[in-house]
């Protein structure tokens, strides 16, 4: 679902209202009336990782099974909202430590989606496992490998999760792995 605007003010509490800044620019944004402070809502990015074991032709992907709304029970990449303080490659490996508990040599950027409709910029790396030893975190029910044929397509979380696997698993049978920029609508 979209994010929801700004209602009240970061600085001081008073209720904002939106309107375009005189400072030359062409938005409207939450202004407070109060201390005139101007909010700026942007995008968030969520990074996360594609976690992989075993040889190219028998080649299997780390998914979390969610312990959190939204999409309880619903499999995924491990991924969430990228903090301060680190870079995107940084959170990727955070993520995959805290909702997995797996081991990973981290790979090249993989995929970078658009989610334009929630105002989300989604990451993913590719990654290696250096053992099968998971340790999920609270966020996740349970963690395992799974081959292409076993992937549970209609029980993935999102819609990003979903695309960044198949276009993995097409760029593994082709033995070539780029850089997927997509848009998703
Ligand atoms: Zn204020």
């Amino acid at each position: 679902m979209p994010r929801s605007p700004t209602l009240h003010c970061r600085s001081c509490g008073t209720a904002v209202v939106l309107r375009v800044p005189d400072d030359g620019d062409t938005r409207e944004r939450a202004v407070c009336p109060a201390c005139a402070t101007i909010h700026y809502d942007n995008p968030l990015i969520v990074v996360g990782t594609v976690p992989v074991w075993g040889p190219p032709e028998a080649e299997q992907v780390l998914l979390c099974k969610r312990n959190i709304e939204p999409r309880w029970g619903k499999w995924t990449l491990p991924a969430g909202f990228m903090e301060l303080n680190e870079t995107t490659a940084e959170g990727a490996a955070r993520e995959t430590d805290e909702e997995a508990g797996a081991h990973i040599e981290m790979g090249p950027l993989y995929a970078m989606m658009n989610v334009v409709r929630v105002g989300q910029v989604h990451m993913f790396y590719r990654a290696r496992l250096l053992d099968l030893n998971f340790d999920p975190g609270h966020e996740t029910i349970e963690a395992r490998m799974f081959a292409e044929a076993d992937i549970p397509w209609d029980e993935i979380a999102f819609q990003t999760v979903k695309v960044t696997l198949e276009r993995y698993f097409e760029d593994r049978r082709r033995g070539a792995f780029g850089l997927h920029t997509v848009d998703i609508d």
